[in-house]
């Protein structure tokens, strides 16, 4: 969309105030609002804002940031706010000299995007999110169950069903065409899918979906959590990211050879960078303590390094779909992620295993949880990190991670988490207390 006619909507649509959203490190959305009085100024110079106040950014004295915004973002807000309408931008951060933060996960994505775009491809992401509706208290999430449904039930018309229907509509509005909502396997717990695009704008549209969801949680009484695991012995919540790499005129598929009528070259060496770097990778796509307790057997989330052409215990499937829809789906992510910085890290390993031709060991079509160590041994399947501590080790040691991140982002990154881990190892827990307290 163009600047003159986001100007013509906001005098028509009388819109009184815009909602210029960035992302922190941690894929935490945050806006600054301003009157649309000061479209024009944002548009022309940029709006200044502290970095120093936002996680991960900058220190107190280099804390002057601006935000650009970025036209073809532009959405009205399916929402009033006391009866007014706004609308938002999604930014850019740029820092006061006038060139790009390197420290904003947007602008990782590109840089990502653009040395694709160097070898000739446009990557494009499916992602499918999935969160849990829990009863709201004082503003709190009570972790209990909603429902009894399973996956794809249609419960009698039911208050989830209900916001599930009411999220399709307002993202049609703002622009992301939803392809499907259903209940999914755990009980309260849901799925949405919004169809693939270009990574970056797919990165922006799961902020955008995390947004809605929320808003209409709280609208109906209710608290959305897109934790990843957030109750012990049923499925936790994933992250699932579709992944093909179209030619620029976008009207081929890189990972399709029309002439074997297979998966490409080009597909697999992809997958071949995927699976040298899954471990360093998952400390990005599963960010948090809690992730790690999603990636364990039993519960639908993969544990092993493994791809299939058809299994989906393994961490990559090649689902059937050939000729334009030929892709992977990389099964390993959860929604605490950051999008941007998880495409970026995705796309990074995968053009590294195509310029390396770096051959993928063999797919694997037998179930990985029923093999035992020995078998997985011969096939080579090496496991995911247990734990966020291994995680970050794994990262900290990766310079193509350091590379797709930035040093900025990356370190602030490990130092983050491992300040988290070490918050989290010193808690005294309940579990702890009742397997020990005979001793
Ligand atoms: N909820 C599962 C996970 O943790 C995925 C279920 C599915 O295959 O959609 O990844
Ligand atoms: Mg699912
Ligand atoms: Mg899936």
């Amino acid at each position: 969309m163009g600047i003159d006619e986001i100007f013509e909507i906001v005098k028509h649509e009388k819109i009184k105030f815009i909602r210029l959203q960035f992302s922190d490190i941690n894929g935490v959305l945050k806006n600054v609002e301003i009157p649309s009085n000061d479209l024009k100024r944002a548009f022309d110079k940029g709006i200044m804002f502290d970095g120093s106040s936002i996680e991960g950014f900058v220190r107190i004295n280099e804390s002057d940031m601006y935000l650009k915004p970025d036209p073809s973002t532009f959405a009205i807000l399916p929402w009033t706010l006391e009866g007014q309408k706004s609308a938002r931008i999604i930014c850019d951060v740029y820092k006061h000299d006038g060139t790009p933060f390197e420290g904003d996960p947007r602008y990782r994505l590109k840089r990502v995007m653009n040395e694709a775009k160097e070898m000739g491809f446009i990557p494009h992401t499916g992602p499918e999110v999935e969160f849990f509706l829990l009863p709201r208290r004082d503003n709190r999430p009570v972790f209990e169950f909603l429902d009894e449904g399973g996956y794809f039930d249609l419960l009698p018309v039911d208050i989830a069903e209900h916001l599930r229907s009411e999220v399709a509509v307002m993202l049609e509005e703002m622009g992301i065409d939803v392809e499907a909502t259903h209940h999914e396997v755990a009980p309260s717990q849901h799925e949405v899918d919004f169809r693939y695009s270009n990574a970056l704008s797919s990165a922006d549209a799961v902020q955008t979906v995390k947004l809605v969801i929320k808003t209409l949680a709280v609208k109906n009484e209710l608290y959305a959590t897109f934790m990843p695991k957030p109750f012990f012995g049923v499925n936790g919540s994933g992250m699932h990211v579709h992944l093909s790499l179209l030619t620029e005129d976008l009207k081929d598929n890189a990972f399709y050879d029309k002439e074997k009528d297979d998966i490409s070259d080009t597909m697999r060496y992809f997958i071949g960078g995927l699976i040298k770097y899954a471990r360093p990778i998952t400390a990005i796509t599963n960010p948090t303590v809690n992730s790690y307790k999603r990636l364990v057997p039993g519960y639908e989330a993969p544990v092993n390094v493994a791809w299939s052409l058809a299994n989906r215990s393994a961490l990559i499937r090649v689902p059937m779909a050939r000729q334009m829809g030929t892709r992977l789906e990389y099964r390993a992510p959860d929604p605490s992620c950051n999008p941007y910085l998880a495409f970026s890290v995705l796309i990074k390993a995968g053009l590294e295993g195509i310029r390396k031709k770096i051959e993928p060991p063999m797919p694997v079509e037998k179930n990985i949880y029923r093999m035992d160590e020995e078998e997985k041994g011969n096939f080579g399947i090496k496991v995911l990190p247990e734990n966020l501590k291994e995680a970050i080790d794994e990262m900290e040691k990766c310079d193509l991670i350091k590379e797709a991140l930035g040093e900025h982002i990356f370190a602030k990154f490990i130092k983050m988490k491992r300040n988290e881990w070490k918050e989290y190892s010193m808690l005294v827990t309940e579990w702890e207390r009742k397997r020990y307290e005979i001793i």
